[in-house]
């Protein structure tokens, strides 16, 4: 007769599981117990150079991402996640005074932080809050007229072609498609796709808006993106 399995306290297979990328084995050991307690599947890795391969070859749920790390930084291996797997969630582990600045600037919204030290429950309600929103996301569509828009895997088509768009392009779209058919003024739109912070009399608004126009437009069938006179723009299904 076959031993039987001790059963198991989650199922490894429905837990969702995150990458630690930490070179420090006490905070490694601790965070690692800590998240298993709460259910969490959870792999390591000591530096940099690990991390990155592991996070972009494996499908890990979220990446828990010290900055300081031996070899390849912190700050690199976050560069190439989000430019590879950019629905992957990631919370950045910072010393204070160190890099926060750099790291809150980079790309709001898309990347959580904690400064250390942290308690656990901290970054346990961190790893809720991303883990929900990523959830949300993972359903969420956005779809006018004939484009559309996956948020999880940030593709786009136009009536069934794929469109590449950068970043930024990515980002206005979004921004233009969630608030279809109003009319967006150019102030509106860089504060919500560029930040405060940038310079508002710089013509970025219109110069993205015509790469956006280029890329989605067909020679029978320009982009549903208008131009409102004296305003800024507007998308939607008809002039
Ligand atoms: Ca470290």
């Amino acid at each position: 007769m076959p031993d039987l399995a001790e059963p198991a306290a989650h199922d490894p297979a429905l837990a969702p599981s995150i990458l630690l990328v930490e070179d420090e084995p006490g905070i490694v050991d601790f965070l690692k117990r800590g998240l298993q307690a709460e259910g969490f599947v959870v792999e390591a890795a000591l530096d940099g150079a690990e991390g990155e391969r592991r996070a972009l070859r494996e499908s890990f749920d979220m990446v828990v991402l010290d900055l300081m790390l031996p070899g390849i930084g912190g700050m690199e291996v976050l560069a190439k996640l989000r430019d590879v797997k950019p629905e992957l969630p990631v919370i950045v582990l910072t010393a204070r005074g160190e890099i926060e600045d750099r790291v809150a600037g980079l790309d709001a919204g898309a990347v959580d932080y904690l400064v250390k030290p942290f308690s656990l429950a901290e970054l346990l309600a961190r790893v809720r809050a991303q883990l929900r929103v990523a959830a949300q996301t993972s359903t969420t569509t956005l779809q006018s007229a004939d484009i559309e828009v996956n948020l999880l895997t940030r593709k786009v088509r136009r009536a069934g072609n794929s469109v590449a768009l950068s970043t930024t392009e990515f980002e206005l779209l979004v921004y233009l498609m969630s608030h279809r058919g109003q009319v967006l003024s150019r102030e509106q739109i860089l504060s919500a796709v560029w930040g405060y912070q940038h310079d508002p009399a710089t013509n970025v608004v219109d110069v993205y808006v015509g790469y956006l126009r280029r890329k989605l437009g067909r020679p029978d069938s320009p982009a549903p993106i208008f131009t409102v006179r004296r305003v800024g723009y507007r998308l939607g299904d008809g002039s």
